[in-house]
């Protein structure tokens, strides 16, 4: 069985405790591959690694670092096929949304941020003729990206490219859970001839190798998804150490519809935003209000066309609803099924595990679940499940629609449906939350800012905003005469 390895200092090493752990086929439900168990040893070899390669990278021109993630992108491009087989059996997703999402924008990321280094540009103050001000963008250091298993090579990669673009070496760790493109990428980058040094993947447990680069005294900044409460513990560490902090992190986010809206387009989209990747996106929209004209037709249409959603294994061509993660990954959204029916709720369709034929009857398969009759403020309805679990509510104003939207501790990202034009603007502006779909979902423009608020996250990713993260602004005053 294949062993990943660490990418340090440019090589594929194994890890210093020689140990591995299980990777699993979560389709199947059994071991396939086995990963590092790294720890802060690996970690120390990595910083060490990337420390010697920061003057050499940050003093590159930023042509040629663009034209190394160029390659990296198009060695993606050309490997579109063999990542998507190995991201739908690492993480249980449909092959057919690997190739057409993970992949694809995992290769985006790289072109996006090679191009986009070229257009950055910091600014200058002119005082009249006292002084003029410039400020320098200088990249800060070593980089510490930590992402989750979702999107595993789609958010990697979404951290990764900027860093480097922007000038900072890196040491990543990818999900524990889903370990294999970022290994198939780091052999990508020794291809590429990417310098030694300027990104390191250490493999293993979030506890063991996240909690070291974390808190590692001279990693000065960290870029991490994941959990909300992964994101807190984080915070906890590298706040008093001063570290500049991205965090993106869970979600609870509201899919608003009234009763104008376009109907067919709404109910199409909704069957997605809902159960895309297993509804493990943290942008799904896992609580649905809808206006009581319209609850009852839309509540017989969603449940029919959710039925037809086909769950099934993730490399059939027909599957539209794979398997998710992990077997305790399972058994938590089961158990906040369980938690539904306990406060009253009422399953509509699906509410168990699915159990497939064959070699698959051991995987981790569940029916896209749809609850109604639970009140807005209840546990299942506030807490992050990040299954193919979804709530469907009336609501009879626009008032009372967004007072139960804002009403959870998270702040990500919101869809609205409606044709009245004046209706999306109000509604839009009023929403708490980083991101608002208007009459789509999922429509993403890599230039603008993105992230939430509240217990969603601190900071922003995407576009420049990206770059500032990676970079420190130095203030340069020259006083003329
Ligand atoms: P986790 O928070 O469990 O893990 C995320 C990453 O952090 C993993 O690589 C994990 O390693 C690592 N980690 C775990 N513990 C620590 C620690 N003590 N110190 C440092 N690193 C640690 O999240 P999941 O992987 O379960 O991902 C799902 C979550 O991610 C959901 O809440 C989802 O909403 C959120 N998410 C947010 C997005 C956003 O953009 N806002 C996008 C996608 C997902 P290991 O795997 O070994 O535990």
């Amino acid at each position: 069985m294949q062993h990943i390895k660490n990418y340090i200092d440019g090589a594929l090493v194994e890890p210093a405790s020689k140990k591995y752990l299980e990777n699993i086929d979560p389709s199947r439900g059994s071991v396939y591959s086995y990963i590092p168990d790294s720890d802060e040893r690996d970690v120390e070899q990595a910083y060490t690694a990337a420390q010697s390669a920061f003057e050499a990278w940050s003093q590159t021109p930023k042509e040629t670092r663009a034209q190394y993630l160029t390659k990296i992108a198009h060695l993606i491009e050309r490997d579109l096929n063999k990542l998507a087989l190995a991201e739908s059996i690492d993480n249980g997703k449909p092959l057919k949304l690997a190739k057409m999402v993970d992949i694809p924008r995992a290769a985006a990321n790289f072109n996006f941020y090679a191009t986009g280094i070229l257009h950055y540009a910091s600014h200058a103050h002119s005082m009249e003729h006292t002084a003029i001000n410039y400020t320098l963008r200088q990249p800060v250091g070593v980089a510490g990206c930590i992402s989750p298993w979702n999107l595993p090579l789609y958010l990697f990669t979404w951290k990764i490219a900027p860093a480097l673009a922007a000038g900072c070496t890196v040491v990543a760790k990818p999900s524990e859970v889903t370990p294999m493109t970022a290994y198939l990428l780091s052999e990508l980058c020794v291809e590429a001839g990417l310098p030694k040094g300027v990104l390191n993947i250490v493999h293993g447990l979030g506890n063991k190798v996240g909690n070291a680069i974390v808190s590692h005294p001279h990693i000065p900044l960290v870029s991490f998804t994941g959990g909300t409460a992964t994101g807190k513990h984080i915070a906890s560490i590298a706040a008093p150490m001063f570290k500049k902090l991205s965090l993106e992190l869970g979600g609870k986010n509201p899919n608003i519809i009234f009763a104008d809206c376009d109907y067919e387009k709404m109910l199409h989209t909704t069957i997605h935003s809902s159960f895309q990747n297993q509804g493990q996106i943290c942008l799904c929209g896992s609580r649905i209000l809808v206006e009581r004209s319209l609850y009852e037709k839309f509540k017989t249409d969603f449940v029919a066309q959710t039925k037809k959603f086909m769950v099934g294994a993730p490399q059939d061509e027909k599957t539209r609803v794979g398997a998710v993660v992990s077997k305790s990954h399972m058994e938590k959204i089961l158990s906040y099924i369980d938690l539904a029916k306990q406060e009253g709720g009422t399953i509509l369709c699906g509410g168990k595990r699915k159990i497939l034929e064959g070699e698959y009857q051991e995987g981790y398969y569940i029916e896209p679940t749809i609850i109604e009759g639970l009140p807005y403020n209840c546990r299942t309805n506030q807490e992050e499940i990040f299954g193919p679990v979804v709530t469907i509510m009336p609501f009879d104003t626009e008032a009372q629609a967004l007072s139960m939207a804002n009403s959870t501790n998270y702040g990500l990202a919101s869809v609205v449906w409606t044709e009245n034009l004046s209706r999306a603007h109000r509604v839009a502006h009023s929403i708490h939350a980083g991101i608002v779909w208007v009459n789509c979902w999922l429509l993403r423009d890599l230039r603008t800012p993105f992230g939430g608020v509240k217990a969603s996250g601190v900071g922003r990713e995407g576009g420049f905003e990206a770059f500032d993260f990676f970079t420190e602004p130095k203030n340069i005053c020259i006083k003329m005469g």
